[in-house]
C-alpha cells in the first residue's frame, strides 16, 4: 500500500512537472515587434514563457489551455510610479495623524490586489511610510495578491521639501526629522538616507528635487536639493546598485537632477527646451503621470477637498502636463509609463494609456512604455516586459482590440504574474 501511494504520488509529482498553459491569443502584442501577430500560442511552463508558436497548439495531458482567441494579449503592464499605502480622499491630509501603519497596512492589500486585476503585474512603489516594504515581502511570499513591487520606502527630501511628512503640521508637531524619516540637508546626510532605504529594504531611490502639488508649502516647482546633494545621492545609489527617481515640475530642480546622473523625472510639467535637450544627452527617462495631472485639478474644483495652500497649484500644474507630455514625446525623449496612481484611484491606472493616446502617442508605442520601456527603466529587460522565450510569464488580455479601441484597456479578462492565473473571465466581444 505504502509503496503505491508514493508510486502514485511519483506519477502525480511527473505530470505537475510537466504540465504545461497554453494561451492561445486572437491578436498578441509581444512588446517588442510593432506588428499585432494573429492566431498565436503562448506556452508557460512554472513561471516562464517557453514558446511562442503560431496557431493552435494542442494541449499534451495535464496541460491547461486557455482561450483568448477573441482577445488582444499583451505582456503585463508595469506602472512606473504609484503609491500603494493610500488613495485619495477629502481626510488626506487628516490620516496622517489618525492610521496607523497596520491602517495603511491593511488598505494596501485591497489597493495591491485592485492594481493586479487590472492588469498591471509590476509597479514601481514611489513613496509612502516604509508600509510599502513590508508589503512588497507579503506579495513576494504568496501572503497577499499584488502585482511585483519594487519600492523606495520613503522619498527624501530636504526640509519642508515636497516629501518632507511634517509639512503643514504645527509647530511643536513639526519637529525636525532627519535622513531616517527622509529628510536630508547638505551631502553627508543625502549619503545617510540612501544608506537608510538600503538599511530598510528599498529597492530604488525616490527624491524630490523641486516643490509638489499635494504637499502643504507654497510653491510646486522651486529647486529644493543643491547640486552637490544631487550628486551625493546618485554617487551613494550607484554604490548600492539603486536606481534614483526624481520627482520633479519646475525646470531648474529637474535639470540639476538629469545632470547629476539619476534615472527617471517623474511629472516634468515644466520641462523647457533646454531640460528636453538634457533628457536626450544624458538617456533620462520620463514619466509623465498624465492621469495624476487631470486627477488633482478635477479634486482641486471640490471646494475644501485640498488645503488652502495645495488648491492653486493642483489647477495650475495638473493641466500643464498633458502639453509638455506631447512635446517630450514628439521631441524624442525616453518615454516609460506611469500613473501616480493614489492621487486617484487605484486601478484606473489604464486611463495612462488614452491620455497618451490623445496626447500623440500611438497605442502600440503607449503599450511598449508600459511593457519592454519600462522593463528597460527597471533594469529588468531580461526578465520582463515581453513576450518571448525565457521570459517571466507575466501575460495580461484585454477584451476588444485596444489598438483600435483604447478603452478596451479598462477591459481586462486575464492576468498571469510570474506563471499563476489572477483572473480569467470569458471576453463579451469579438
Ligand atoms: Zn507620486
Amino acid at each position: 500500500m505504502k509503496l503505491f501511494l508514493g508510486l502514485a504520488l511519483l506519477l502525480f509529482c511527473e505530470n505537475v512537472k510537466a504540465q504545461k498553459t497554453i494561451l492561445w491569443c486572437g491578436r498578441l502584442i509581444d512588446g517588442i515587434s510593432s506588428e499585432v501577430k494573429s492566431n498565436m500560442s503562448v506556452v508557460v511552463e512554472k513561471n516562464r514563457i517557453v514558446s511562442v508558436d503560431n496557431g493552435w497548439i494542442q494541449p499534451q495531458p495535464g496541460d491547461i489551455t486557455i482561450d483568448l482567441k477573441n482577445a488582444t494579449v499583451t505582456p503585463g503592464w508595469i506602472d512606473m510610479h504609484v503609491h500603494l499605502e493610500h488613495e485619495t480622499n477629502p481626510n488626506r491630509y487628516l490620516e496622517t495623524f489618525t492610521m496607523n501603519p497596520a491602517d495603511y497596512a491593511f488598505q494596501s492589500v485591497k489597493f495591491a490586489e485592485i492594481t493586479l486585476l487590472s492588469g498591471f503585474t509590476t509597479v514601481r512603489d514611489l513613496g509612502g511610510t516604509g508600509v510599502n516594504i513590508s508589503l512588497r515581502n507579503a506579495i513576494n511570499k504568496g501572503l497577499i495578491k499584488g502585482p511585483r513591487v519594487y519600492t523606495a520606502g520613503r522619498a527624501i527630501a530636504s526640509t519642508g521639501g515636497h516629501a518632507d511628512p511634517t509639512n503643514g503640521y504645527r509647530r511643536e508637531l513639526m519637529g525636525d526629522p532627519g535622513p531616517a524619516q527622509g529628510v536630508a540637508n547638505g551631502a553627508d546626510e543625502c549619503r545617510k538616507a540612501v544608506r537608510q532605504r538600503y538599511k530598510e529594504g528599498s529597492d530604488l531611490i525616490k527624491i524630490t528635487a523641486t516643490g509638489g502639488v499635494l504637499s502643504v508649502a507654497k510653491s510646486a516647482t522651486n529647486p529644493q536639493f543643491s547640486e552637490d546633494e544631487l550628486r551625493a545621492i546618485v554617487e551613494t545609489a550607484r554604490d548600492y546598485g539603486f536606481k534614483v527617481a526624481v520627482h520633479a515640475h519646475g525646470a531648474e530642480g529637474m535639470k540639476r537632477a538629469i545632470r547629476a546622473g539619476v534615472h527617471s523625472i517623474e511629472h516634468g510639467t515644466n520641462m523647457d527646451d533646454e531640460a528636453i535637450a538634457l533628457f536626450k544627452q544624458y538617456g533620462t527617462w520620463y514619466v509623465p503621470t498624465l492621469t495624476a495631472g487631470g486627477a488633482v485639478a478635477d479634486s482641486a474644483k471640490k471646494p475644501g477637498y485640498y488645503p488652502d495652500l495645495v488648491t492653486p497649484k493642483a489647477l495650475e500644474i495638473g493641466p500643464k502636463i498633458k502639453a509638455t507630455f506631447a512635446k517630450a514625446y514628439k521631441a524624442g525623449v525616453k518615454i516609460a509609463f506611469g500613473t501616480d496612481a493614489g492621487v486617484f484611484k487605484h486601478g484606473k491606472n489604464w486611463l495612462e494609456f488614452i491620455y497618451m493616446i490623445e496626447g500623440g502617442m500611438p497605442a502600440m508605442e503607449a503599450i511598449k512604455s508600459a511593457t519592454i520601456h519600462a522593463a528597460d527603466l527597471l533594469g529588468e529587460k531580461e526578465q520582463l516586459g515581453s513576450i518571448e522565450k525565457g521570459k517571466l510569464a507575466d501575460i495580461v488580455a484585454v477584451d476588444g482590440n485596444p489598438l483600435s479601441d483604447p478603452r478596451a484597456f479598462g477591459r481586462v479578462i486575464f492576468v498571469m504574474k510570474d506563471g499563476v492565473i489572477y483572473k480569467n473571465e470569458k471576453p463579451t466581444s469579438r
